[in-house]
């Protein structure tokens, strides 16, 4: 309650009556304010209009006691007013309540006769202004709410990516406009309805189905799903309940990526076009370059001779990336196709190693394959050509990134399900940060030895592509000086079934 005093109107036409008032409530500290009939004290109420207590005479010459109580409580619901009479029948009583008084005081009274009632009435008043205040706070919440909800009503519908929220027990509970686009034929469908009225044997629908059961952990799952023509990358993630933190079902979010889809096949389209135009006549170079640096042509002076070695390496290496180019871009628009069959791994990285051990030969390096006896007998259903790929970029990348005179070596294991070749080396090692980047295309760490080292930064992009054709997986451990192990995991021919 506020420090402000509290305000009380007499109204009376006996001027004896309205000064004991005043005498008494003034003690109790209450201001006073007094008028001898009823028009004056409804001008003094509408002057002043913060009265808690009216004390109101019924018999008064003009407008009378009970006229004055309804037109105050016409414009003031909180005042606490009494009537003060010598002529207390029930009738009146009733009437004067009926019409908003709150009590009676019979005249004559002493002053605790009066200041008593006036004690409880102040309080009755204290209480509703209370409960008002409370009441009025609430009712405000609850307009927040509702216009917070309808303000997210109002987004959501207005969203032009689709949004679908699914309840725990796999019922769609609410979706935008953008999403009855999306999703064929469900516009009429009235809400909840099962995740299955979207047609419960499509891609779109397994994956809802299965990412339903997301927990509380924060986390968004994506997928990139073929609606009629278009393409949508569809993220789901879980609602969490702010108060409990677990989670009341999902939302999935769809965004149209066709365009960028159809720029990107563009742009593999693109780069693997100049690849073939490039490849031919890079080959033709390196013929040449190998003509005259094997002096077949007559004699090379050796300042020339230095000139084309190097002029050699750099052929090479733009061939190397030609190729991995057009790799690349044939698996990006899926036209690259493996032709799996059952293969020995550990002929296939036999092989690998020979291929490169006139590089391993050139910087001293000891290139050892050991592999489980058991092993090579455990065919797995691979593409030979890619396997060999893999294994050679594996173990040439090992020479390339360790110092003359190191060691790789190959080992082939058999782990059950899965054939499990690892290529180790000790040189150069990287950092965490260039580990967890080297299977992006161009990626290549940037440090003083690797300066040195020629490369296009598309080797292990290829590689883990081929890997994951197999539904393979390879891992990398690596520390900065002390080596590198690539270990690649490739299905046996019965696990790949
Ligand atoms: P690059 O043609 O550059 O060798 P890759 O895609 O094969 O391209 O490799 C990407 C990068 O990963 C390399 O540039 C190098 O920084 C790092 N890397 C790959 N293999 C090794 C390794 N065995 N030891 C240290 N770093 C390596």
């Amino acid at each position: 309650m506020n420090d402000e005093k509290i305000r009380i109107l007499v109204v009376d036409d006996e001027i004896g009556i309205r000064e004991g008032c005043r005498i008494a409530l003034n003690m109790e500290g209450y201001e006073v304010d007094m008028a001898e009939d009823g028009l004056a004290g409804l001008k003094m109420f509408e002057q002043n209009r913060n009265y808690a207590i009216a004390l109101i005479d019924l018999k008064m010459p003009g407008m009378g006691g009970l006229e004055l109580i309804e037109k105050i409580r016409e414009q003031d619901k909180d005042i606490i007013m009494f009537v003060i009479t010598a002529y207390a029948t029930i009738d009146t009583a009733v009437e004067a309540t009926k019409r908003g008084a709150y009590g009676y005081i019979p005249k004559p009274f002493t002053p605790d006769e009066l200041i008593l009632p006036i004690k409880r009435g102040i309080e009755n008043r204290a209480l509703s202004l209370e409960a008002k205040r409370l009441r009025e706070e609430r009712e405000n919440r609850l307009l927040t709410a509702a216009f917070e909800r309808s303000k997210s009503n109002t987004i959501i519908k207005c969203m032009t990516d689709g949004v679908l929220v699914i309840n725990r027990d796999r019922q769609i509970v609410l979706w935008n406009e953008a999403a009855h686009r999306i999703i064929p034929g469900c516009e009429d469908l009235p809400l909840p309805v099962h995740l299955n009225a979207i047609g419960s044997s499509g891609e779109l629908f397994d994956f809802l189905n299965e990412t339903a059961d997301v927990d509380s952990d924060p986390v968004i799952i994506s997928k990139e799903v073929t609606i009629e023509n278009s393409v949508y990358m569809v993220n789901v993630s879980p609602v969490i309940e702010a108060e409990i933190g677990t989670s009341m079902g999902t939302v999935a979010v769809f965004r149209d990526i066709t365009a960028l889809k159809e720029l990107e096949t563009a742009k593999s389209m693109f780069v693997s076009m100049v690849a073939h135009e490039v490849k031919r006549p890079l080959g033709v170079i390196e013929g040449y370059l190998n003509l005259v640096v094997s002096g077949m042509t007559g004699e090379v002076p050796p300042n020339q001779k230095e000139i084309l070695d190097r002029s050699l390496i750099r052929a090479r290496t733009l061939q190397t990336m030609v190729s991995e180019l057009m790799n690349l871009t044939a698996m990006e628009t899926g036209k690259f196709t493996i032709k799996r069959v059952p293969i020995d791994i550990v002929k296939v990285a036999t092989d690998a190693a020979e291929s490169c051990r006139d590089r391993a030969r050139e910087k001293e390096i000891e290139l050892a394959l050991d592999y489980d006896e058991k092993a090579g007998h455990e065919p797995v259903l691979a593409d030979r050509a890619a396997m060999m790929s893999v294994f050679v970029n594996l173990i040439d990348n090992a020479i390339k990134y360790t110092p003359e005179k190191g060691h790789v070596s190959i080992r082939v294991d058999n782990t059950g399900n899965y054939m499990k070749v690892s290529v180790r080396d000790d040189g150069i090692g990287m950092t965490p940060e260039e580990k967890d980047k080297i299977f992006e295309e161009f990626y290549r760490a940037r440090n003083k030895f690797t300066a040195r080292v020629p490369g296009t930064g598309l080797g292990l992009s290829v590689v883990k592509r081929f890997v994951e054709m197999h539904q393979g997986k390879i891992s990398v451990e690596t520390a900065p000086g002390k080596g590198s192990t690539f270990t690649v995991f490739i299905p046996k021919w019965d696990q790949a079934k």
